[in-house]
């Protein structure tokens, strides 16, 4: 496969001056002493992210700008400023230490992304705590297995979701406090431990000190998307504002004059670093909206609040491309300058569909839960090679290693791909796991799991999650190579693929298949696709087997599961699936 690159202009020709002016110069001059120079510090020494987000707007113009623009999912607005986000925080945090939050511990929440979600998360760190934020479409399970391991002591939710909290009360002994947001006002009786959110908030002070953290303290706890086992409790300290700071500013390429909207909910950690942090703490206004994917709704929002720069996901940008190019052409979306996607590698086939649709590029960006922010990225002013993760950001060293991690490879061969320690949003540790932690550190490289190739450029790509790539024949093949040559298919929507045990060969590639409207499964079909593939791919990474599904099994986050996929064609345990998206 190979797609002609994406030519840009020169920088001095850009109609937004680009944060980020030359990549080469920037990664021979600046690195994470630069960034942190970017942020404050707390007025009395050591550092707080969420002083760094709000409170240190406050002395400038910034303070009256709008912070968050709140689109309800029944079409009703509401409009923060910086101001109002740092006073209304204040309040929620002198609450929480009242509740006697203290530093270090876990406050959890479990609900939709209304003000109030945004205002607990910023308030949280504030008073010293330890943010958690969890998926509102989480069954009982998931929420009880993340709120035993980190012994959370206050949650934050909704009279709804309730109900999956009430019969899991007595099997949590550290959860001192729940949090109940009702914003709709529905008739609601209070148990032992419950307190109202807007009553806590009506007794509270706008008068609040921030707890004079360090820039080492935990303040979020993040479980990872479950894609390929039991999500580990990723957490990260108040300095990883400076990374997301700094990207947010030079990848995502955010400008005062922007509004921004990341599509992420913050119980995956896009939602939280770059759906709050981050561009609050470079004085963005941004979007956030309350309701699920439609392509209609989607656009909608962008035309209402004249987005300009947009961070989503290869699942949303595939589920648009589903939708078609007509519900495009429905609304205004001119105001748009700028787009980034993350999660998942992004097939070539969907920036071609972005530059057809929008007349724009999505721009891909590697990163993980782990990282705590981008690593490696297409910047404005770089050329993009579809299919390519990018270059890694001014600060970032990554190198791909052999099998053992003792040497790093040349360009053009596929091996593990490394990051060099440390840098300010890495994570300090898993949640209870400090073995597992340990063991991702190898002769000085971070192992993040995933395998990669780079070029003789210096741009990345992406081969496979390790445990994904398949060993057919001798030959090793990823998933994302034969997946974007199936999406390439006019009939094809989505593709998951996998390795089925094989006695010569090893293993076979097996293709999971789902149709875009208006396509029927059929055996034609199924042959018509094969022959469309071999064409794009060598011989043996040519899916033997196809089998078409209605959809394929994803996390809350988007992530299409090939672990389950594989379990469930070998007819294993299905694992951990608190995090599958029914
Ligand atoms: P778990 O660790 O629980 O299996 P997960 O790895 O999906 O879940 P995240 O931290 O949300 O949890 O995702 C990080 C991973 O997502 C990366 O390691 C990589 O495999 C994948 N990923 C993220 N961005 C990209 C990208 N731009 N291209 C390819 N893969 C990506
Ligand atoms: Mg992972």
């Amino acid at each position: 496969m190979s797609y002609q690159p994406i030519v840009k202009p020169p920088a001095a020709s850009m109609p937004f001056g680009p944060n980020l002016v030359d990549y080469d110069q920037a990664r021979a001059d600046l690195g994470w002493t630069d960034f942190a120079a970017e942020i404050n510090g707390l007025p009395g020494g050591g550092l707080n992210i969420s002083y760094e987000a709000l409170d240190r707007h406050l002395a400038t113009p910034i303070k009256n700008k709008v912070a968050i623009f709140w689109e309800g999912q029944d079409e009703t607005s509401e409009t923060y400023t910086f101001a109002e986000l740092a006073r209304l925080t204040d309040r929620l945090a002198g609450a929480l230490r009242a509740l006697g939050v203290t530093k270090g511990d876990r406050v959890f929440t479990y609900m939709g992304r209304t003000p109030e979600l945004y205002i607990a998360l910023l308030a949280v760190p504030k008073a010293g705590g330890i943010i958690g934020p969890l998926f509102a479409a989480f069954g009982p399970d998931a929420v009880k297995d993340r709120l035993l391991d980190s012994q959370a002591k206050v949650l934050f939710t909704t009279p709804t979701l309730m109900k999956n909290i009430r019969p899991i009360i007595p099997e949590l002994p550290d959860l001192k406090t729940i949090v109940i947001v009702n914003r709709r006002g529905k008739p609601y009786e209070f148990g032992d431990r419950e307190k109202a959110f807007d009553q806590i908030m009506a007794d509270g002070s706008d008068d609040f000190e921030i707890e004079p953290t360090d820039a080492e303290d935990f303040c979020i706890m993040h479980y990872t998307s479950g894609t390929t086992g039991k999500p580990k409790g990723v957490v990260h300290a108040h300095q990883a504002v400076v990374g997301h700071h700094a990207t947010a500013r030079h990848v995502l390429d955010l400008h005062p004059e922007d509004v921004y909207w990341c599509t992420a909910d913050p119980g995956w950690v896009t939602g939280t670093s770059y759906g709050i942090f981050g561009p609050l703490a470079g004085g963005i206004t941004q979007v956030v909206y309350e309701g699920g994917f439609s392509a209609s709704r989607w656009y909608k929002v962008i035309d209402k609040y004249r987005v300009t720069a947009w961070y989503t996901a290869p699942t949303a940008i595939r589920m648009l491309m589903k939708a078609g190019e007509e519900v495009v052409q429905k609304y205004d979306l001119s105001s748009l300058r700028y787009m980034c996607s993350v999660g998942e590698p992004l097939n070539p086939e969907a920036i071609v569909w972005g530059q057809k649709a929008f007349g724009l590029p999505f721009h891909d960006n590697w990163w993980q839960t782990e990282t705590g922010c981008i690593q490696i990225a297409n910047y404005p002013i770089m050329d993009i090679r579809p299919g390519s993760m990018g270059r890694p950001f001014p600060g970032v060293t990554a190198a791909i290693l052999n099998e053992t991690f003792e040497r790093e490879l040349p360009p053009g061969e596929e091996g593990h791909l490394a990051l060099k320690p440390p840098w300010p949003s890495m994570f300090r540790t898993y949640w209870g796991r400090q073995d597992l932690y340990d063991s991702r550190f190898v002769n000085g490289w971070y192992i993040t799991g995933d395998k990669a190739r780079m070029d003789e450029d210096g741009y990345f790509w992406f081969v496979g999650r390790a445990d994904d790539v398949i060993n057919t024949a001798g030959h090793l093949v990823g998933p994302f190579e034969v997946e974007s040559a199936l999406v390439e298919h006019p009939a094809v929507a989505e593709a998951g693929v996998i390795g089925v045990p094989d006695d010569l060969a090893m293993e076979l590639v097996k293709a999971f298949v789902s149709l875009k409207d208006g396509y029927e499964p059929s055996d034609q079909l199924k042959k018509d696709i094969r022959i469309f593939a071999k064409k794009k791919l060598h011989a043996l990474s040519c899916p033997r087997e196809i089998e078409f599904l209605p959809g394929l099994p994803k996390t809350r986050s988007g992530k299409i599961m090939r672990r389950l996929l594989k379990a469930r064609e070998l007819g294993l345990p299905e694992g951990d699936t608190s995090t599958l998206e029914e």
